[in-house]
């Protein structure tokens, strides 16, 4: 293998710690100089993983180091301008979700990469997860058929609020937070979207924005997806933060409980599997899942550094997730669906 691409990650919050120790366990590249506006969080990742240059100022940072690659793991009103700049210092911008608040920032973003002549990848680690990699193999094998339904669904009852407390405080939580995942997974096994319709629901008192929608997309091949979620939800034992599915296709159904068991009917029965990733080494229960999926996101996030494959998804194809999930609100918002009340 060529040498190791050299990178630096800016953010160092909760989540990057799992970025980090991903990183540090795969070959073909390596972290050496970390960033945060509060320096004691970037000395402290810093510490923790042994890496010799530290920052508080992104810009100082790119003047100073000669970077392949920059993993943004800020929250997202920061992105724009730092995948402007990283996107000029580095031929690969990985940029956490959601991407954008919005779509003019988000087309930005795209451009700014482009014109930089640099890689744009978003850390959309949902189609990563050991579960969703096992039901696309078995529907590109054709096991199930051609899929006409599908159903991705995200509901638990786990405190998130203790990690991420940002996400008790913005407007637009569930969807921006969880929907793009679960529309990713949609436009990943059903193709693109042609109609959108959506509620959306305050249920916990202590989170301003919404914390469940669901949204049912009518696809371009004629086929149905509902994507749900909701951050309150009783289930014992607790799921967080699995994602049960179903696809329906002429030949089969492949089914995903929430606690990572599969099953594929077919003509000749039904055969159930665990899909459940092992804990990582430096995991821990119950984010292992979560854990693994950045691992394998960040193995092919090295693919594309070294020139092996294409981003998956890359900035210009997450544009079309985010507007879905930009369509959502819209569609919750303007109720734009049949009122009963007049057909009674
Ligand atoms: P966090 O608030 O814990 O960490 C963000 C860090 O970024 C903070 O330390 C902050 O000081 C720093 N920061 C903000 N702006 C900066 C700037 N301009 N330059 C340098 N540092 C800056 O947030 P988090 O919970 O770690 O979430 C970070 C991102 O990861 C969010 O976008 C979130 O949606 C995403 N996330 C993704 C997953 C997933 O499964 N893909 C899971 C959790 C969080």
């Amino acid at each position: 293998m060529s040498r190791n691409k050299q990178g630096a990650l800016i953010g160092c919050g909760f989540f990057a710690d799992n970025h980090m120790h991903a990183w540090k366990t795969l070959e073909g590249a390596e972290i050496g100089a970390v960033c945060d506006l509060d320096r004691a969080k970037a000395t402290a990742m810093a510490t923790k993983f042994g890496i010799a240059r530290i920052y508080d100022d992104p810009a100082k940072m790119f003047d100073h180091e000669n970077l392949d690659f920059v993993d943004v793991a800020t929250t997202v009103e920061s992105h724009l301008p730092l995948v402007r700049l990283a996107s000029t210092h580095a031929k690969t911008v990985i940029c956490q979700k959601p991407f954008a608040e919005n779509m003019k920032d988000a087309h930005a973003m795209v451009a700014a990469a482009k014109n930089a002549g640099s890689n744009l990848l978003i850390h959309e680690n949902f189609r990563w997860q050991k579960p969703f990699l096992t039901m696309k193999k078995l529907v590109d094998d054709g096991t199930i058929g051609t899929p006409h339904f599908a159903h991705f669904s995200f509901r638990h009852g786990y405190d998130n609020y203790v990690n991420q407390p940002y996400l008790a405080k913005i407007d637009r939580f569930a969807i921006m937070d969880v929907g793009l995942h679960l529309f990713d997974l949609a436009r990943l096994f059903m193709g693109e979207v042609a109609h959108l319709s959506c509620t959306k629901q305050s249920l916990n008192p202590i989170v301003q924005g919404e914390d469940a929608f669901t949204a049912l997309l009518n696809m371009e091949n004629g086929g149905t997806c509902i994507c749900d979620c909701s951050f309150y939800s009783k289930f014992s034992p607790e799921p967080f933060p699995n994602t049960a599915a179903v696809i329906e296709g002429d030949k089969g159904t492949v089914h995903l409980d929430r606690w990572n068991r599969l099953t594929v009917h077919t003509a000749s029965g039904a055969e159930t599997s665990n899909v459940d990733p092992a804990v990582p080494l430096w995991g821990a229960k119950p984010w292992h899942c979560v854990q693994d999926s950045v691992t394998n996101f960040q193995a092919h996030a090295i693919d594309v550094m070294h020139g092996r494959t294409n981003p998956r998804p890359s900035g210009e194809d997450n544009l079309r997730t985010m507007a879905l999930a930009l369509a959502a609100y819209d569609a919750a918002e303007q109720a734009s669906s049949m009122n009963m009340a007049q057909w009674s």
